[in-house]
């Protein structure tokens, strides 16, 4: 009796680990001591076995009530554009941490290790608090995107459909706004780990939707086309950057496989069916994340005919609160991103190729932020810059 209440009070004390929801991911899990985990991320890489990148995990720690666990991010080393890298879990990029799975803060004190390169890190837990979130950056998922579409699609300027099915028979939704003469696309999510994309995407959406006066004008002025999610399944299983069958979907633009890459197919029905029927295309623009770097690329444009529209684009939106580019300059998309083989256009490198659509690539470091007072960028943050991003656009257009 006494042997059996001792195992019932260790078993009881014994935090536990778990992926079970959606976009959830953790590989191993070692316990090497009490309230001390060893946590191999999985990573992912692509139908050929390459460019692996391991900048995805979300877990739940459960039964951690008023304890502090510490954890060792292992298994972080990867490639990107076959070039081998150090990984995008990175002394720059500690977790951010939740404990009801909608606010997250980032911790600031984690210790990287470049030797494993490994990171670790703790959580303490309060009297009142049983489990925690943890994630690479602030997680959004399919079911986030319901919430919003739900809201939006009630409006009678909003439009919602399905572009087709994902490998896996998700929808891939599009999102019409607006009925003015100009036409901009936006493109959120190619990549599963970029979770601010869609938040970004979200902060766009919610400001486009809105009736504050600027909006209103920008629906008048002109057609806003969206593809919010352009990678669902990855979404939902917790990926990193390729889809169901292993394709990266910002590469492969220059490619025709809708076997193994339904969402790329149907993206191209449907920005090449709006051009072939005699609509325009003004600005077409995709939303990612990394690292430490921040950036607005333009199309690999040799008749330079789209640089007065990518410089002040550039401009105004580096004239507010969200966006503190790498460089003073915009930069321009190389014609490839490994010259030499197929499959290694990104969007805005085949659109252009194909049909010479303006089409414009950003990135937005998840690292410390030079606008946010060193701080890391949080939920709200996103929001705003995808607000900020779509006034600059319209502002640039209409000069
Ligand atoms: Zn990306």
């Amino acid at each position: 009796m006494i042997l059996l209440l001792l195992l019932f009070a260790t078993a009881a004390q014994a935090a536990t680990i778990h992926t079970d929801f959606e976009g959830g991911r953790m590989g191993r899990v070692e316990e090497v001591a009490k309230d001390h985990f060893r946590l191999h991320v999985i990573g992912q890489t692509d139908q050929a076995g390459r460019n692996r990148q391991a900048s995805w995990y979300y877990f739940r720690a459960d039964g951690a009530r008023g304890r502090t666990l510490t954890f060792d991010l292992v298994d972080l080393a990867g490639e990107y554009n076959y070039q081998p890298n150090r990984g995008a879990i990175t002394r720059d990029t500690p977790p951010y941490i939740s404990f009801d799975q909608k606010s997250w803060q980032a911790i600031d004190d984690a210790q990287y290790d470049e030797t494993g390169p490994s990171m670790r890190f703790r959580v303490s837990l309060g009297t009142k608090q049983d489990r925690v979130w943890i994630a690479h950056v602030p997680p959004y998922t399919n079911a986030n995107l319901q919430v919003l579409l739900r809201d939006v699609s009630r409006l009678p300027y909003v439009r919602v459909e399905s572009l087709g099915q994902t490998p896996q028979k998700r929808d891939i939704p599009l999102l019409t706004i607006g009925e003015g003469k100009k036409v901009i696309w936006l493109m959120f999510r190619q990549h599963a780990w970029e979770a601010g994309s869609s938040w970004t995407g979200e902060g766009a959406i919610r400001f486009l939707t809105s009736n504050e006066p600027e909006a209103v004008a920008i629906r008048k002025g002109v057609i806003v086309k969206i593809m919010p999610m352009c990678d669902p399944d990855g979404v939902a299983n917790g990926g990193v950057r390729f889809n169901a069958a292993g394709y990266d979907l910002n590469r492969n633009w220059d490619i025709d496989d809708p076997a193994k890459m339904p969402e790329i197919a149907a993206q191209k029905k449907a920005i090449y069916g709006w051009l072939d029927a005699g609509n325009r295309i003004d600005a077409f623009v995709t939303v990612h994340n990394t690292e430490t770097n921040e950036y607005l690329a333009g199309p690999p444009d040799r008749t330079k005919k789209t640089r007065p529209l990518l410089e002040r684009f550039h401009e105004y939106w580096m004239a507010g609160k969200t966006f503190a580019p790498s460089s003073p300059e915009p930069r321009v998309e190389p014609e490839t991103t490994t010259s030499g083989m197929a499959g290694r256009m990104n969007v805005v490198q085949g659109l252009y190729a194909a049909r010479q659509v303006p089409g414009f690539l950003i990135e937005m470091r998840i690292a410390k932020h030079p606008k946010l007072g060193g701080a890391r960028p949080n939920i709200a943050d996103r929001m705003l810059a995808g607000r900020e991003m779509v006034t600059a656009l319209w502002k640039a257009l209409n000069d």
